[in-house]
């Protein structure tokens, strides 16, 4: 965990410089980064979040590969539309290939290969891959990476209202994903491209260093997700009709008479872009003669969807969102581990002892614990730990365990209290 103390001055904006000090990341080249410990830590988090949601949706996990060969994406044109952000490889025995920017000339091969008829459908399938676009400019960070990780999910069904469905299930899964980050992600209405239609919502959270442009209703802004009883089972359409009901727009879907009647009601400002959902009928079964049979004997082509979420640019965004001038303060279903253990004073048998206790009692317990136990000053350790912004700190020093107390502080709230050992045990494992 290689901490800075100084501010990295090739960074930015805050989520970008918090990164590199609390030694979540390191640059490898231009927009793309290793990650180290800590800031690995929280992507595996986030994908497992993401994947939680995704088969609770009823999307099913697969892996294709990051290297595909050009004749699929030749098929569907994007070969040629593509331009300089698509990576081109050639191999050994001079065939071109691509590293993936999204996949879904794959998934459409592989469905096309083996579906046959209405009872195929709906399916849904999703990975969790590294993708690689040669972005002009990369910047902020992990926020535009060339190479970055993207949860991309597709969905095949029979006919619009099939797909409308498949659609209003990831809708709604997207708003619990991001609920369960404690981010405020409004679904904006957002431009579909040269296909045309209507379906198309970006996720994004509000910030000042955002990318895109946006306009919405005010109540976006303090809605409270947790008072929506989302059942990824439930009645979707109404959940999806309520959260589409008031004006979200980003920049290309703006519309100045809407904006005007709201008045008062508008917030124009700055979002991240961190899940776009996207319906997109037969552009690509099309191309790749996707077809089922329907109940009547006929062929048809399927109706697509596809869905991406930003994990890797979501470490990025929930700092934007979440931290102070000490450092950043992790949502706890994030957070690299919960706990942080500070050792005031290493090398002290007794202190040494303590700390060894509580470390085993909480990890034993199923507690995620960061032991500082490092040689070092009381004040590096202290900023150190508001730096990486665990949930909980506990404080253990020569002077409070002679009475057999130690401090808890929530990152949080900042607030403190001194308790016994056990107290502090039973209020972190309870
Ligand atoms: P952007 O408008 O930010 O360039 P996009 O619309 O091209 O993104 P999509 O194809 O919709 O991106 O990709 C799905 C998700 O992947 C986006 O919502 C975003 O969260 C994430 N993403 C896209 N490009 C990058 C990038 N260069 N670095 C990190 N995450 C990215
Ligand atoms: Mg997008």
């Amino acid at each position: 965990m290689p901490t800075l103390k100084e501010t990295p001055s090739e960074a930015e904006i805050v989520s970008h410089r918090l990164m590199l000090r609390a030694g979540m990341v390191r640059q490898s080249s231009a927009g793309i980064y290793s990650w180290l410990p800590m800031g690995f830590r929280v992507l595996k988090k986030i994908e497992q979040i993401v994947r939680e949601e995704q088969d609770a949706a009823g999307a099913q996990e697969v892996l294709m590969p990051t290297i595909q060969p050009d004749d699929l994406c030749r098929e569907s044109g994007r070969y040629d539309d593509y331009g300089k952000e698509m990576l081109r490889i050639t191999d050994r025995h001079d065939r071109d290939m691509l590293y993936g920017p999204t996949n879904e000339e794959q998934i459409t091969e592989i469905f096309r290969a083996s579906a046959r008829s209405y009872r195929d459908v709906p399916l849904m399938m999703y990975h969790i891959q590294w993708k690689f676009r040669d972005e002009v400019r990369p910047r902020f960070g992990v926020m535009r990476g060339r190479e970055f990780l993207m949860k991309d999910a597709y969905s095949f069904d029979l006919d619009r209202a099939g797909a409308e469905r498949s659609y209003n299930k990831m809708f709604v899964a997207y708003l619990r994903t991001f609920a369960r980050m404690e981010l405020t992600a409004i679904p904006m209405k957002a431009d579909t491209g040269p296909i045309g239609g209507d379906l198309s919502h970006e996720f994004l959270i509000l910030a000042d260093t955002g990318e895109s442009e946006i306009a919405c209703h005010k109540d976006f802004t303090t809605a409270d997700l947790a008072k929506w009883d989302l059942d990824p089972d439930g009645d979707l359409q109404s959940v999806v009709d309520d959260f589409t009901a008031k004006y979200a727009a980003t920049d290309d879907k703006r519309d100045p008479e809407a904006e005007k009647a709201l008045g008062d009601d508008l917030v124009v400002g700055r979002g991240i872009e961190v899940g776009h959902i996207f319906y997109f009928a037969d552009k690509y079964s099309k191309p790749f003669n996707a077809k089922v049979q329907t109940p009547d004997g006929e062929e048809a082509l399927v109706h697509m969807g596809s869905y991406g979420i930003g994990v890797s640019r979501l470490v990025g965004a929930i700092i934007e969102a979440s931290h102070d001038d000490d450092g950043i303060i992790w949502p706890e279903s994030v957070a690299p581990f919960r706990i942080g253990l500070l050792n005031l004073r290493s090398g002290d048998e007794k202190v040494d002892a303590a700390c060894t206790d509580i470390y085993d009692k909480l990890t034993g317990a199923g507690q995620e614990v960061l032991y500082d136990d490092r040689e070092e000053r009381a004040g590096a350790k202290f900023a150190d730990m508001d730096l990486i912004g665990l949930p909980w700190q506990i404080i253990a020093g020569p002077k409070g365990l002679e009475k057999g107390t130690v401090e808890i502080k929530n990152r949080k709230s900042g607030e403190r209290e001194e308790l016994s050992v056990e107290s502090v045990l039973a209020k972190l494992t309870g």
